[in-house]
């Protein structure tokens, strides 16, 4: 099966992309997938999820991204069979100053992934992108075959989001033809809260069928786990949010699933 570049996306901080990255990551690869999540936030946070200390980044995504390396020489494993990560450490927020005007300074992630889309050791790429529309998310959305979304549930949750789909339109417009929405996928829900619930409506009534039927619940199991360097489904696999990112990640490969059927 080709391999599929899932690019998460949301120009806001702390509404759940790094979460979604290592713990959809993990899901996907329990379910069986291949996949290489790929740590493009100077922040480093997936790394650090998942258990890859600063000591353990040696090459890294800037490495790539500036200095040519090839991915392969990036790729770490992790604690779980089926998920590899390509850390991302602070050295990454000077790629925009770096990269200039350099050729194809928007296509460097989509270069380095092209001998990762001919040689077939993975099914998915998650990329896990910073809280900003800079270059480092212009070229995981050049790079992508399609965008998730994840949104937060709480009152400004829309907001910020018409600048979003307009950069997904502008990339789509001349960098990526054929970049696609995946989903959007309503993070940190609190069903005991009437805002959250509010939001979720509001959200499905504006997105329609783009948006996931799985919800991912608050839960603090989830905020624990990073602390740890475990993914969620490790550290407690049977807690509700570890239940949400499985089913998140069956909806994920039943929507490419569908897509296959219906090309
Ligand atoms: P982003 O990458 O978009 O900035 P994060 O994934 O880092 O967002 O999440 C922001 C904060 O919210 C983190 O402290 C994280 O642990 C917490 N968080 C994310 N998802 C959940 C959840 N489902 N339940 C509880 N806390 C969550
Ligand atoms: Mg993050």
């Amino acid at each position: 099966m080709p391999l599929r570049v899932l690019v998460i996306a949301n120009q806001k901080g702390g509404v759940g992309k790094t979460t979604t990255a290592i713990n959809l990551g993990t899901a996907l690869a329990a379910v069986g997938e291949r996949v290489l999540l790929i740590d493009s936030d100077p922040q480093g946070n997936a790394s650090t999820g998942l258990g890859v200390g600063r000591a353990q980044r040696t090459t890294t995504l800037y490495d790539v991204l500036i200095g040519g390396q090839p991915i392969a020489d990036a790729v770490v494993k992790t604690a779980l069979p089926g998920l590899d990560l390509i850390p991302g450490d602070a050295d990454l927020s000077g790629v925009e100053l770096e990269l200039g005007h350099a050729p194809r300074r928007s296509f460097k992630l989509r270069d380095a992934l092209e001998p990762v889309r001919r040689d077939g050791a993975y099914s998915y790429v998650l990329v896990d992108c910073p809280p900003s529309l800079n270059l480092l998310t212009v070229n995981a959305l050049a790079a992508a075959d399609a965008v998730l979304v994840p949104l937060q549930c709480e009152f400004f949750a829309l907001e910020g989001l018409t600048q979003l789909v307009r950069t997904i339109d502008l990339v789509r417009g001349s960098l990526n033809p054929l970049l696609e929405i995946q989903g959007v996928v309503l993070t940190m829900y609190d069903r005991r809260n009437s805002l959250s619930e509010q939001v979720a409506r509001d959200v499905r009534s504006h997105f329609g069928p783009a948006v996931y039927a799985t919800v991912i619940p608050r839960n603090v199991r989830v905020s624990e786990a990073p602390s740890f360097g475990k993914p969620v489904l490790v550290y407690d696999l049977k807690c509700a949010g570890s239940q949400a990112y499985l089913k998140l990640a069956r909806e994920v490969v039943q929507r490419e699933r569908q897509r296959r059927v219906a090309a």
